[in-house]
Formats: C-alpha cells, structure tokens, sequence
C-alpha cells in the first residue's frame, strides 16, 4: 500500500499505539483523589508538558481538546463571546479549514462582521487593512490542508496587536505543527489549533494553545476539567498516546522535512514531462501536501483508479468529501481544474520508489481512463 493521504490523517506510530495501551491499563479518573487517580493524571501531565515545550508554550498553556475542531471552535467562539461582545469584527483568511470558516459563518448569523480575505499576493497587507479597533478576533493558519499554501501569519499577528492590542489572534497550525518551524512566543498567537491524529497520533485528540493571561469562555462547562476551559473527565489513552506521538516527532522535525522536500523535489522531477499535470501549490508552501491538477480525468474517478493500484490520495480535501472545494475556488483556480484535482500528502516514512509509483500509475490513468466522466 501507497499511503499519500497524510494531510487527511496518519498512521498512529508504535510509541502512541503503546502509550495508548498504558493509558487503557491506567484507568483511574484523573481527578479522583486516590492512587489510581493519580497515575491517571500523571499521564495526563506528562502529556502536556510534552505538548507544551514542543511549541515552547507552558503547561498551562495547553489545554486537551477533542481535536483541532473542537479547538478551532473553542479558539473563536470563546473570542466571540469575551472580546466579541464588545467589538464585532472578524478577520479571516478565506481559505481556512470549515471548522474555522464555518464557525465565523456561524457566528455572522449572529450579527457580527465577518470579513474573509481571499489569498491574493498582498494577502498578509490587505489582512492587516481590514482589521479595526473594533476587531474581536483575527484568525489566519499557518498551512493550508488543500494546497500547502504557508501563510505569514507571525507577520499578520504582530501588526494586529499593534493596530488593536485586545484583539485576540487564533492560528489553526494543524497542518503545520511538528512539520514547519512553531513557537508559540514568535507567532504573536493568543491561541493555537493543534491536531493529534496529523502528527502520527489517535484520532479524538488535539490541543488549544491559550496564551497566559488570555481569558475566553468555554464552550463546554461542567466538572472544571483543563482548567475550566474543557470539562469532560480527560480521555487518558489518547492524551497519552498524543505526548509520545510527540515526543517523537518533536525530536527529528529538521530530518522529516528534508526527507519529504526530496519527495516533493522527486514528484515535480517526474511530472515535469507531462504537459498534463500542472501543480495548484505555491512555492515555498509545505513540501507535505501537494495540490495536482490533471488535465482531462476526474479526481474521483482517478482517486479510485490509483486505489486499484494500491495508492491512496485525497480528491481536494478529505474533509469535504467530494464537495466542492471553497479553497480552490478561492484560488482561482476554474472549476473543470478543480475537478481534475487531487491531493498527494507526504509523511516521512514514504519513499522516493512510492513516488515513482505515483507517477507512473498517473500515466497509465492518463491513457486508459481519458474520456471517462
Ligand atoms: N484544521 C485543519 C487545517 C485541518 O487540516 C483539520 C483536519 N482535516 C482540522 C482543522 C480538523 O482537525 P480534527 O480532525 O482534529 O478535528
């Protein structure tokens, strides 16, 4: 099996698998006050400061979520309904994840105003022009999931708590984190998205980064878990099986970059040949995910004819799920080329021989399957 759909998920590694296990047998409540409690929350607490100094955040800064979704939305209701209830705009990239761009929606339907701003080359300036002093929240990713596309969100950040000190910054660096280079002190982020099932851990469990001293509203309440911020008695095995995850991969993210820039390198060197396939991501975007247009097949009909070969990409977004993707779109790209779109996304235990496989099965699409609607 060729996996190319890591920015979909990956594979859980061995380390989480196994603190996973040990979180299991530890079955105590991390809030009892016995023994068993307690080496629950030991887990818990190793967990975190893992979590922690992997963006150089503090241990209270991070808070255990059910996901990057969960996240995301805690992030921007919690501005909404702190900073928002005085100031009633919203800036956002156009081209952000629907757990963002469907919570900002959510919210306009509420009355605030939400302004989206499209990923144009003076996208950082015009974002920056649109924020006011009556602006809650400004919320921009660090990596895009279709494209790659990386965004200066630092530079973003930084200007908006010049312009507007109490406006409260939120990044989703799901597709980024332990990938492209995040500390939380350089990215002028009140609050960060993290996502455990992209970086080799379980599904159902992410982080929000909450700067010290930044205060929101839960969405959840109840017991007082994570601070106040997230009640729910605390998911053990996946929380545990996060930290290891990692532990691991916060310790060669230097190598798997490299590693996977060869991989890109590799994809493009192979392409180059084939008028027919045109490349959506940006240079300079993340070598992990690739966005390829090929001109004449359907992405969903080649989708399934590389899984009868064992490959497995993504059409678009996997989490749009044959919809339509509103970053495509965004990007100007028509839609006969977004149709024809799919999504390569490396993890660093592909191989340059997967690569070639890749292409080659593309080209065999190209002539058996031409024509096919
Ligand atoms: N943000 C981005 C950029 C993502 O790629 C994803 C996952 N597709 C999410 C948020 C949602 O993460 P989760 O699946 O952990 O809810």
């Amino acid at each position: 099996m060729v996996y190319f759909d890591n920015a979909a998920t990956t594979r859980p590694c061995e380390a989480a698998v196994k603190a996973a296990a040990e979180g299991f047998e530890c079955f105590g409540n991390p809030s009892s006050l016995h023994g068993v409690g307690l080496a629950a929350s030991q887990l818990v607490s190793a967990a975190r400061k893992t979590v922690a100094a992997s963006i150089g955040a503090l241990e209270q800064e991070i808070f255990f979520t059910s996901g990057a979704t969960e996240s995301n939305n805690t992030a921007i209701f919690g501005a909404a309904n702190s900073v928002g209830r005085h100031k009633k705009r919203i800036v956002v990239s156009a081209v952000e994840h629907p757990s963002v761009a469907n919570a900002c929606n959510a919210l306009a339907a509420l009355g605030l105003e939400v302004v989206f701003i499209p990923p144009t080359d003076d996208f950082c300036e015009r974002f920056i022009a649109a924020v006011n002093t009556d602006t809650c929240l400004a919320s921009c990713m660090l990596c895009n999931n279709e494209t790659g596309a990386v965004f200066d969100a630092a530079r973003i950040f930084k200007q908006v708590k010049k312009i507007s000190p109490r406006t409260l910054t939120h990044c989703d660096a799901v597709q980024a984190y332990l990938k492209l280079p995040l500390r939380a002190g350089r990215l002028f982020a009140d609050m960060i998205s993290l996502s455990g099932h992209k970086v080799h851990a379980p599904k159902g469990i992410g982080a929000l980064y909450v700067k010290k001293g930044v205060h929101i509203p839960p969405l959840l309440y109840g017991g007082g878990q994570e601070n106040g911020l997230r009640s729910g008695t605390e998911s053990v095995p996946l929380i545990a099986a996060f930290g290891a995850a990692v532990d691991q991969l916060s310790k060669n993210t230097d190598t798997r970059y490299r590693q996977v820039s060869l991989l890109r390198e590799r994809l493009h060197e192979k392409c180059a040949p084939l008028s027919w396939i045109s490349f959506n991501s940006p240079d300079g975007g993340s070598p992990y995910v690739n966005s390829i247009s090929c001109a004449g097949l359907r992405s969903e009909v080649l989708l399934h004819y590389l899984e009868s070969r064992g490959i497995y990409v993504s059409s678009g977004s996997a989490c749009s799920k044959g919809k339509k993707s509103g970053v495509l779109t965004a990007l100007g790209i028509p839609d006969a080329k977004a149709d024809s779109t799919i999504r390569v996304s490396f993890c660093a235990e592909n191989t340059p021989d997967e690569v070639d496989a890749l292409v080659e099965a593309l080209e065999a699409a190209k002539s058996e399957l031409a024509g096919v609607k």
